[in-house]
């Protein structure tokens, strides 16, 4: 039976609602797809749930396609199997914890490693029954400390998580490159255009995990992505090599008297230098309580997560902490620092030998300062946040900036898991070893969101026909008589050939049925009135380009299935 509008439950709001930010949150609600029930739990009302079924359809083909095998845990996960992987205590506050009648302590499962390494310990045995890969698409929880944007970052949400367990290292290479194909195709046929950004290195320089992010202003994470080679890393990560321009001067170690001038910005303005001339020295305390003085290039900043990871958790010295050690704010620099401060300088700045830089007095800078010469640095580390326009660690191109929204994440997890809680296997030569394990994860309705945030318009959702709830609407301009038994036949004739239709049956003005339509988003519409009848014509209208024609009444079901059927991935 044909779907009537009359009869969808797709309760519609006319204005914006106020609690939304983003474009796929304020259309969600708009269109009636979602409502919330609390923080960052939402019930997927019929249209959301029709595309999130066309997305976890895809994401099964997919799986399936590359070798993996669907089945389904327990969402309640024994605190036992937290315990001894250890995350019981890591995890913190973001596992949601349940405790029995008797006492007893289960997660709501964020995440499944330890449940499917418990299942397979003892039962999958010899390195003959290797590779195994599994998969599963079910409601994760995660008390996220800021749940928001709608469907993006939920507290209950739908992932798909599969994990591969493996006997060799070129085996698990084999699995993940695998399952990273699959995640490129699920993102081009859900029509997300994506980028594979590199999350970890491994020790033999190929990649051990790369997360897909969807482009999209409204995504959280800051990505650098070369278009002539296909590099893309999150900025906080990436690396680069900068050019770096030698300071003024004629290399000599000069002092110049630099009165007020605290600033990059001013100490380039005088000296009449790009920025990228100079040298920011940052004074700061590790973890450890070593006092440390940073030197990157004038134009760059100290990356946090890179400092952190060198020096533990660090702060900037305060201006107590700099007259302590005899620093003086706005002239710190690398030359007669004083005793005891340990100097780390970015990579970038090696081959470099006028610097620009503080003098350690205030109100005095020196140019032409050259390490080696006049200074020593202690150690080189890679300590910048690399910016659009920086060149490409891999090909030397300038860099294009862009924001993702992380859609799914694929892991090369080790030993990580397996050998904390025991999970072995026989290998060839008799041995046990604990498995190789990889993690592969879609966040199946942060995707139904990214497809919204990647594909709307004013007038609303402009959905794929891939992921669409109905392919296509037909619209009846009457209330009834000639033009809602032709439209009602047209739709009768699109669902006969397989085609998702609804029906626009709905006893009211042509202007409010074009907005609904418009608002949920279906890629055609089929526009049936009196008077195009009278020509034996009705309109077909593409959601996606506004374009309207009119097209022979016998030939329009014929025509719209065709064009929908071409694009279906
Ligand atoms: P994030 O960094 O965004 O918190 P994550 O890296 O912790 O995500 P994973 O553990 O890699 O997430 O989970 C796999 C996928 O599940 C993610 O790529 C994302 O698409 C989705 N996901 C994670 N957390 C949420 C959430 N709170 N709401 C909706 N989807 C989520
Ligand atoms: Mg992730």
């Amino acid at each position: 039976m044909v779907m009537k509008m009359s009869r969808l439950y797709a309760p519609t709001l006319k204005e914006d609602p106020a609690e939304a930010e983003l474009a796929s949150h304020k259309l969600m609600l708009r269109a009636g797809m979602i409502r919330k029930q609390a923080a960052g739990l939402y019930s997927y009302l019929p249209l959301a749930w029709r595309s999130l079924r066309k997305i976890e359809a895809i994401v099964r083909d997919e799986m399936d396609a590359a070798g993996a095998q669907e089945m389904l845990l327990p969402i309640l996960t024994d605190a036992d199997l937290w315990r001894e992987s250890g995350r019981w205590n890591a995890y913190g506050p973001e596992l949601m914890r349940v405790t029995d009648r008797h006492g007893r302590e289960f997660a709501l499962g964020p995440t499944h490693e330890e449940t499917i390494t418990d299942l397979i310990t003892n039962e999958l045995k010899s390195y003959k029954q290797l590779p195994v890969n599994l998969y599963q698409i079910q409601d994760k929880f995660r008390d996220e400390m800021r749940p928001r944007f709608g469907l993006m970052r939920g507290r209950e949400f739908i992932m798909k998580d599969g994990y591969s367990f493996n006997a060799t290292q070129e085996s698990l290479q084999e699995t993940y490159d695998a399952m990273k194909q699959a995640y490129a195709n699920i993102c081009e046929r859900v029509g997300l255009k994506a980028l594979p950004v590199v999350a970890d290195s491994g020790q033999i320089g190929g990649d051990t995990s790369v997360e897909f992010m969807a482009l999209a202003d409204a995504g959280e994470a800051a990505l650098v992505y070369c278009d002539s080679c296909g590099f893309a890393a999150d900025e906080e990560a990436a690396t680069t090599t900068v050019p770096v321009s030698e300071g003024p001067g004629d290399g000599t170690l000069t002092k110049v008297h630099t009165p007020g001038l605290g600033s990059i910005e001013a100490v380039a303005a005088f000296f009449g230098f790009p920025e990228n001339g100079t040298r920011k020295s940052l004074a700061l305390i590790t973890e450890d309580g070593t006092p440390v003085v940073a030197i990157v290039p004038g134009d760059h900043e100290l990356n946090d997560c890179k400092a952190e990871k060198l020096f533990g958790a660090y702060h900037l010295m305060t201006e107590d902490e700099l007259t302590e050690y005899g620093l003086h704010k706005g002239f710190i620099g690398p030359v007669g620092l004083p005793e005891g401060i340990r100097l780390v300088v970015d990579e970038t700045l090696r081959d470099s030998k006028s610097w620009t830089c503080g003098a350690n007095e205030v109100d005095y800078h020196y140019t032409g300062a050259c390490p080696g010469r006049d200074f020593t640095v202690d150690e080189w580390a890679d300590l910048i946040t690399v910016h659009a326009g920086d060149p490409c660690p891999h090909c030397g191109e300038a860099l294009a900036g862009a924001r993702g929204i992380e859609v799914s994440q694929v892991f090369q997890l080790g030993t990580k898991y397996s050998a904390s809680m025991g999970a072995t296997f026989t290998d060839e030569d008799g041995r046990e070893k604990p498995f190789l394990m990889g993690c592969y994860g879609v966040g199946v309705s942060r995707t139904l969101a990214a497809i919204i945030e990647q594909h709307n318009d004013e007038q609303g959702i402009i959905w794929p026909v891939s992921v669409a709830p109905y392919e296509v609407s037909v619209i009846s301009l009457d209330k009834k008589g000639e033009a809602l038994d032709a439209a009602a036949a047209i739709a009768d004739e699109l669902e006969a050939s397989g085609v998702d239709v609804i029906f626009d049956d709905r006893a009211e003005r042509p202007g409010v049925k074009f907005a609904d339509n418009d608002l949920m988003g279906f890629p055609y519409q089929v526009i049936v009135g009196k008077r195009g009848l009278a020509n034996g014509t009705v309109e077909l209208k593409s959601r996606a380009t506004g374009e309207r024609e009119d097209v022979a009444l016998d030939e329009v079901a014929l025509r719209v299935a065709d064009l929908v059927k071409a694009q279906r991935a």
